[in-house]
C-alpha cells in the first residue's frame, strides 16, 4: 500500500482531507521522517463522548461510523459492557436493525489491555464503546490512555443521565475528561429537545426511585424534555412546539 491522502468533495464543493494511510511509507522527497507522522498521529488521537437521552440513535451512529472504517479496509474495535444484554452478550444492536459483534467487557476488566492486545495483533484504527455510561472511572481513564499512549481515537456513546436525573459514573468522567463532547439529539413528545430519561412501569407511570442500573423487568424508558421530566408527564400530549430545539 502506498501512502496517500484521500480527498473527498463535499456537497458544498469544498474539499476535505479524509485520512492519511500508512505513515511508514511516506513518499520520498517530502523530508518527513516516518516517526514524525506516527507521533503526529498519536498527538491527534482524541477521546470522544457522544451523549444523549434514550432512543436518539447512539448505536446506529456507532455502527455506521464503524462500518465506514471497515469499508476503507481499516480495523475498528467494538466494545460493549456485559451489563447490556439487550442484543445478546457481545453484540451491539440498533433499533433500526443494524447489528455487529463486539467484545463484551466487565466493569473490572482493563480496557487499555484489551485495546493494546488487539492493536498488537492487527493495528486498530478506531475504538468504539457502546453504552459508555456503564464504564467505571478507571475505564474512562484507560480510554484516555488508549488515545494518548496508543494513538488510537476512541469514540464512546452513552446516556448522560439516569432516570432520576443523575449522571452515570461513566458519563460523569467522560464529560470531565473527553476531548470532544457531542450531543445526539432526540425529541420529547411535546416537540422540545429531550435531554432527560424517565423510567416508566408497564402502565406508563413514571418510576421515581430504585436502582440506577436495572437489567430486565417490565420497566421501559422514555426520553423527555426537562419540563416533562420534572412533571413526570410521560404520556403523549398535544405538542406545544413541534420539533422545536
Ligand atoms: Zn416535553
Amino acid at each position: 500500500m502506498t501512502a496517500r491522502i484521500s480527498w473527498q468533495r463535499q456537497r458544498s464543493g469544498s474539499a476535505i482531507k479524509m485520512f492519511h494511510l500508512n505513515p511508514r511509507s511516506t513518499p520520498p522527497g517530502q523530508g518527513r521522517s516516518p516517526w514524525s507522522d506516527i507521533n503526529q498521529r498519536k498527538l491527534m488521537a482524541k477521546l470522544y463522548f457522544y451523549y444523549s437521552a434514550m432512543n436518539a440513535g447512539k448505536s446506529t451512529n456507532l455502527l455506521q461510523a464503524a462500518y465506514n472504517y471497515k469499508e476503507r479496509g481499516l480495523k475498528p474495535l467494538l466494545l460493549t459492557p456485559q451489563l447490556d444484554t439487550r442484543s445478546g452478550v457481545g453484540k451491539i444492536g440498533s433499533r433500526i436493525g443494524l447489528a455487529a459483534d463486539a467484545i463484551a467487557f466487565s466493569q473490572t476488566e482493563s480496557l487499555y489491555e484489551i485495546c493494546r492486545k488487539e492493536h498488537a495483533g492487527n493495528e486498530v484504527s478506531c475504538v468504539f464503546v457502546d453504552e459508555a455510561q456503564f464504564l467505571t472511572r478507571q475505564q474512562v481513564y484507560e480510554l484516555g490512555d488508549v488515545a494518548d499512549r496508543l494513538g488510537i481515537p476512541v469514540l464512546t456513546y452513552g446516556l448522560r443521565t439516569d432516570f432520576q436525573g443523575n449522571l452515570f459514573e461513566g458519563s460523569l468522567h467522560l464529560l470531565a475528561w473527553a476531548d470532544v463532547l457531542t450531543e445526539i439529539k432526540t425529541i420529547c413528545h411535546c416537540g422540545r429537545k429531550a435531554s432527560m430519561v424517565l423510567r416508566i412501569d408497564s402502565l406508563g407511570r413514571p418510576i421515581r426511585s430504585g436502582e440506577q442500573i436495572k437489567v430486565g423487568g417490565n420497566e421501559s424508558y422514555v426520553s423527555v424534555c426537562r419540563l416533562h421530566f420534572k412533571s413526570g408527564l410521560s404520556e403523549k400530549d398535544q405538542p406545544e412546539l413541534p420539533f422545536a430545539d
